[in-house]
């Protein structure tokens, strides 16, 4: 008998037939003996709603209440999913965060689970009842609500699944598992059976929205085995490992991840001189705003032209802060792109095969797209590119390093 943490992200509980069909999966699991702990999300599309609704009264609500009503989507379906549990003869209970002693720090809408106690779920368990978790909530010292970022039902999925030394965290979404690229971009895009820790983090890092990053971080930290299935069709899904299949010959690139959140800033014609990365980034990181990929380019005349990324929704705000500086800097002028995306391959095959860098980018060049940024690691390579060619270096790159998947001839 084996203790599974199922989770069931949005799409999954996205109606009443959908609860439904997650309730005899779960009944599945229970009558062939094991022991279960379901983790949902909020119905598809009801956080948006509920953050659309929050806008409609303010641009910018206190956290704290943002997170009362963000929490609230997640209660919904905790509750229904018990009540189809206990149409078929399932005993089952539901919790709210708190509920389910989940303690998490105040940093209201991005918050850490810090702690969970998991007494009152273990009692449950043992009385042979299913516990049905809501997702992406948590409570702080002060008993405030918080939730834990876009995605974040992930998140609670693993760090139960760790709490409670579950056998399998089982992440059930809308696609059959992890594939090489977004399924809905690529339809060629194969589903991988299994993918290291250390790519998937990268993937998700580079934006694989298919897991939540802190999700994957945790998998790895607390060496919870983790799998991503369709709540739809049944499979093997794929298994996230620490390590790679020995057996199986490595492919150079795994995957490729791309992300249409980043926008460009340019400051040009900056004096060079020491600390003046400091004097741009430091009024940017006082006000909260992260940096992603950052290049300095050094012009002959003693000037630089300093080039840095940050997510889309903080374009307008860093524009305004660098436009206040650039007096200050002796600098010539502010330049800013909110139409770029980041394309990424990804594979622990990178660190032992050379030239994969240059096949990237004469793959790009040969669909003529211009190339902004590079920034590479030692197991993956990003560019920035305009948004428009975005669909088309995915496709052009899953070819170039072979992932497409090859048609079966009869
Ligand atoms: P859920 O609501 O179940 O949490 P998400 O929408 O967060 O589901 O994640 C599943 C989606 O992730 C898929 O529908 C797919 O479009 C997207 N996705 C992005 N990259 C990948 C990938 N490499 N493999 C599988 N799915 C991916
Ligand atoms: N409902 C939350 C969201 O939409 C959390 C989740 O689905 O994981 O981001
Ligand atoms: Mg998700």
């Amino acid at each position: 008998m084996a203790l599974y943490v199922q989770k069931y992200g949005g799409t999954s509980v996205g109606s009443i037939e959908r609860i439904e069909a997650v309730a005899d999966r779960v009944k599945k699991t229970r009558d062939s003996g094991h022991d279960v702990v379901v983790v949902v999300s909020a119905m598809s599309g009801e956080t948006n709603r509920l953050v659309g609704l929050a806008q409609q009264i303010s641009p910018e609500p206190t956290p704290r209440e943002m997170d009362t009503l963000l929490a609230t989507g997640e209660q919904v379906t905790i509750a229904l999913l018990s009540m189809a549990l206990h149409r078929r003869d399932c005993p089952a209970r539901s919790f709210t965060g708190w509920q389910a002693g989940i303690k998490t720090d105040s940093a209201h809408t991005k918050a850490r689970i810090q702690q969970i106690d998991v007494g009152s779920m273990q009692q449950e368990l043992a009385a042979g009842r299913v516990v049905v978790v809501a997702g992406f909530q948590g409570v702080d010292d002060a008993d405030n609500i918080t939730t834990l970022g876009r995605g974040g039902s992930d998140t609670t999925g693993v760090a139960l699944a760790a709490a409670l030394k579950a056998d399998e965290c089982q992440i059930y979404t809308d696609v059959d598992g992890v594939y090489t690229t977004d399924p809905r971009v690529v339809p060629e895009a194969r589903r991988m059976a299994q993918v290291t820790f250390e790519e998937m983090l990268e993937m998700a890092s580079l934006g694989s929205k298919v897991l939540q990053i802190r999700a994957v971080e945790f998998a790895g930290k607390y060496n919870v085995p983790l799998r991503v299935l369709s709540s739809f069709v049944d499979g093997p899904g794929t298994l996230i490992t620490l390590e790679g299949d020995e057996t199986m010959e490595k492919p150079v690139i795994s995957g490729i991840a791309f992300n249409r959140d980043e926008s460009k800033l340019s400051i040009m014609g900056v004096p060079d001189l020491p600390g003046v990365a400091s004097r741009i980034l430091g009024p940017v990181s006082a006000a909260n705003v992260e940096v992603d990929m950052i290049v300095q380019n050094i012009s002959e005349e003693g000037n630089t032209d300093f080039t840095f990324t940050v997510h889309r929704s903080d374009f307008r705000r860093t524009q305004t802060i660098l436009e206040g500086i650039t007096e200050d800097l002796g600098a010539r002028e502010v330049l800013g792109d909110d139409r770029i995306a980041k394309v990424s391959i990804v594979g622990v095959g990178m660190r032992s095969h050379a030239g994969v860098a240059s096949r990237m980018f004469d793959a790009l060049a040969a669909e003529s797209i211009n190339i902004q940024l590079i920034s590479t690691s030692e197991i993956k390579i990003s560019v920035v590119i305009e948004e428009k060619y975005l669909e088309l270096a995915v496709r052009a790159l899953h070819s170039a390093f072979g992932l497409d998947a090859v048609e079966e001839t009869a």
